[in-house]
């Protein structure tokens, strides 16, 4: 399992200098791997192995080389030998592709340590800030916003600088299988522990238990966004001034893209610590189902990337996550099974073969959860929400506000 976390850098100027220029030197340590395979007899190409075993001697030859972290030297060999083997998957799909390129120093923009050459602080810094330290380079600040999980690995370390000027440093995390918490006892499940979701239309998400949680509020982000893109039009193409608008547009679009992932890292880690199980529907099937109201979902949510951090962090912390099918949960009635078509608007879900009412889309969300139980193999238990919502007053569903989430969501996660 891997997994990746992504913070912005803030290296001092000193430090910035030496970020450069050990990326460039990387840059033509990656060129000379380029240099050296390709000018190799086409019966005698070097592995990444070979290669690896060729660094000692580029070193004494070229002692630029030397100033690199050993593993980092080694990540950049491997990272020619990952593009290459990109590249022949390609063409056996039948792409036409040509050999790999030079990198100039626009296109080269990150280096990994990998294994080690790599210290991480988290006590020092205030407030959401750590540190991280390269080998050979120094310490670099970053905003630690969302602290690496206890079980999680870190297995490289990735410093970018990317075309806004500005530096990140990304985790790439595994786990080791043997320290992970168990999941609790499938027998254990019932509706008092167990959730099924369904991915939002008119909320965020809603819960099989009542629960839904709020849009995160982007509309300052995206008035921001349509103002720089409406600036960027007036600009003239190629311009210097076209150019440095263009990045202020990515910077936004950069912007909104990590707060929609930091509010999905904060409602997947806030599931998994409160349900011992939670099922989802299957996107794809979802996707096709309401790809015309769905346009907004699309862009804000990535339900993808949402049911991806899921699915990671179910390991984590120890609980069962299910994708299931998603064909007819808003049609079905979750009390008597009777399908009743119902348009997009209809947000009330009232079944005329056995009078079961309740909200549309927690309607969809205890179809999930039902599904989910035949998934694991288990019977519909005794307390089934279904009941329990009729017992009681249906029109009332509990908000989970969005900053309830975050706070939990927030929690050693
Ligand atoms: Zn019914």
């Amino acid at each position: 399992m891997e997994h990746s976390h992504r913070y912005r850098a803030y290296p001092t100027q000193e430090v910035a200098e030496g970020l450069e220029h050990h990326l460039n030197v990387h840059r033509q340590l990656y060129n000379h791997v380029r240099w050296d395979y390709e000018n190799s007899p086409e019966d005698d190409k070097p592995t990444e192995y070979d290669q690896n075993n060729k660094l000692p001697e580029w070193k004494q030859k070229w002692p630029v080389f030397s100033e690199l972290h050993s593993k980092a030297a080694q990540a950049t060999v491997a990272r020619f030998h990952r593009n290459l083997s990109d590249l022949r998957k390609k063409k056996e799909k039948g792409y036409n592709v040509g050999r790999l390129k030079r990198q100039a120093p626009t296109e080269y923009r990150s280096v990994t340590y990998n294994q080690s050459g790599f210290n991480l602080d988290e006590k020092r810094g205030r407030d959401r800030f750590a540190y991280v330290r390269f080998s050979k380079i120094g310490w670099v600040k970053i905003r630690y916003h969302r602290p690496i999980p206890d079980h999680a690995i870190i297995k490289e370390v990735t410093f970018k600088k990317e075309t806004t000027g500005e530096w990140f440093v990304s985790f790439g995390l595994g786990t080791d299988d043997s320290d992970l918490p168990e999941k609790p006892d499938v027998d254990s499940l019932g509706a008092s522990n167990s959730v099924g979701i369904d991915l939002g239309i008119q909320n965020y998400i809603h819960t099989s238990d009542g629960k839904t949680v709020d849009w995160l509020d982007l509309e300052d982000e995206y008035e921001r966004l349509r103002r720089e893109q409406r600036k960027l039009s007036r600009k003239e193409m190629e311009s210097s001034n076209y150019e440095k608008q263009r990045r202020k547009v990515a910077k936004v679009k950069r912007h909104i893209k990590r707060k929609v992932l930091d509010y999905q890292h904060k409602i997947t880690t806030w599931l998994v610590r409160e349900y011992d199980a939670v099922f989802v529907e299957d996107l794809d099937v979802k996707e096709m189902l309401e790809q015309s109201h769905n346009a907004r979902n699309k862009q804000d949510a990535a339900w993808r990337q949402f049911t991806t951090l899921l699915e990671y962090k179910a390991d984590l912390y120890g609980c069962h996550v299910k994708q299931v099918e998603a064909r007819g949960t808003t049609k079905e009635c979750a009390s008597c099974g009777v399908e009743t078509a119902k348009p997009i608007l209809v947000r009330e879900h009232s079944c005329p073969s056995c009078g079961f009412e309740t909200d549309r889309d927690a309607n969809a969300a205890m179809n999930v959860l039902q599904r989910g139980f035949s998934e694991l193999g288990l019977g519909w238990p005794e307390d089934t929400p279904v009941e329990t919502v009729t017992a009681t007053d249906t029109t009332h569903f509990e908000s989970v506000s969005a900053s309830h989430v975050v706070e939990t969501g927030s929690l050693g996660a």
